[in-house]
């Protein structure tokens, strides 16, 4: 099978085991520094204690990493930020995972992605709001007239 066929973050999870969380981290944090790939194989540099060379590839029905680092297994965190970095350049956006869209329990914004936009009139209000109730929680923190 093909390695985009069998590279998905399901996968990666599952071969990485508690390694993912910490292979997701260097991708997001950009310590991935190279990443070509060749027929079915995906050859890179990822920065960490040292920088590593990282290899991701089909085989069978399954993907594995090759890694230059001590921690071996079948997918360490560097292999993983290989991964993932290929992964997020096939969707057109190298640098980093989208941020989970996240709903504010606040009514000012609805959401994560809105706060992210530029809303200077929704962010001065939800401010105003956030002092409104800062004080009525902590009257002394209010500057005596
Ligand atoms: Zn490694």
């Amino acid at each position: 099978m093909s390695l985009d066929s069998l590279l998905t973050t399901t996968r990666l999870r599952t071969l990485a085991g508690s390694g993912y969380q910490r292979g997701l981290k260097y991708f997001e944090q950009g310590q991935v520094v190279e990443c070509a790939r060749e027929g079915e194989t995906l050859i890179g540099l990822v920065d960490g204690t040292e920088t590593y060379d990282v290899r991701v590839f089909a085989h069978g029905r399954q993907v594995y990493g090759q890694c230059s680092c001590p921690v071996g297994g079948p997918m360490c965190k560097h292999a993983v930020a290989l991964a993932l970095h290929y992964l997020a350049e096939q969707e057109g956006s190298p640098r980093s995972a989208p941020a989970p869209e996240v709903a504010l329990a606040d009514p000012v914004f609805a959401t994560t992605r809105e706060l992210s936009d530029d809303n200077a009139d929704k962010l001065a209000a939800l401010i105003r709001g956030a002092v409104g109730l800062f004080l009525k929680e902590h009257p002394e923190a209010a500057r005596a007239e």
